[in-house]
């Protein structure tokens, strides 16, 4: 099957599993999700499923990225803060439906990987940080969007803190080995209101930058 087919398929899946949005449909029919897993399962890169990335983590599966987006309540005026990198694929899909993305990963080769990815595809409105993604990022702090892409069991006080008035996080919480909840947190005169969206499961959150020698 040809890539364009593959797609289509995938943006069928899509809508099956009750995603509707179109802007969130066309964005993710705009990204080459090939391009972001390794050369060995490009043939399972439009499967509706995560798939292994490098440094043991995974890029998610198409459904929960578009989950995602969708709970984030997106517009092009919105500067968004990711944290998790991974591939880049879930960032490249967010930089469709928001003025801004500032992502953080933790593994300096991953950073590398997809800011060459993000300016081989013309995705100019992507900045890449190497940093621990618990603390956010101050220096262009508030942001008014933020997902964060792997779990922990309590929000990260400082993204709280870094989340502008009337702005939405969604982050999936709980511990590691268990089935977590994709919450969504949405500041609003400086109360924080808490939404359980869905059951999902994504690699932990771990605090600092990897050693440039560590596997894991
Ligand atoms: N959004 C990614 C999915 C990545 S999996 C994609 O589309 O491919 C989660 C990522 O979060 C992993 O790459 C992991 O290294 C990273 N991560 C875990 N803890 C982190 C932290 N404290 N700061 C930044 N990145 C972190």
């Amino acid at each position: 099957m040809t890539t364009v087919l593959h797609k289509v398929r995938l943006i069928m899946d899509l809508r099956r599993d009750g995603i509707t949005d179109t802007k969130v449909l066309s964005a993710m029919e705009g990204i080459p999700r090939e391009k972001f897993v390794p050369a060995a399962l490009k043939s399972r890169a439009y499967e509706n499923t995560a798939l292994p990335i490098s440094f043991n983590q995974t890029v998610s599966q198409p459904t929960v990225v578009a989950r995602m987006a969708t709970a984030l309540e997106l517009g092009d005026r919105l500067k968004l803060l990711e944290i998790g990198t991974g591939s880049g694929y879930n960032a490249a899909v967010l930089s469709r439906l928001v003025r801004r993305v500032y992502t953080i990963e933790r593994f300096r080769p991953m950073v590398l990987g997809a800011e060459a990815i993000f300016s081989d595809l013309g995705l100019h409105n992507i900045t890449a940080i190497l940093g621990d993604g618990m603390r956010g990022w101050s220096p262009q702090a508030p942001f008014d969007r933020i997902c964060v892409t792997a779990a922990a069991p309590e929000p990260p006080a400082q993204l709280i803190d870094q989340l502008a008035e009337g702005g939405i996080m969604v982050m999936p919480v709980g511990g590691p080995h268990q089935v977590q909840t994709l919450m969504r947190y949405r500041k609003r005169e400086s109360r924080i209101l808490e939404e359980p969206l869905d059951q999902v499961r994504f690699v932990p959150l771990i605090a600092d930058v990897a050693e440039e020698t560590q596997a894991s």
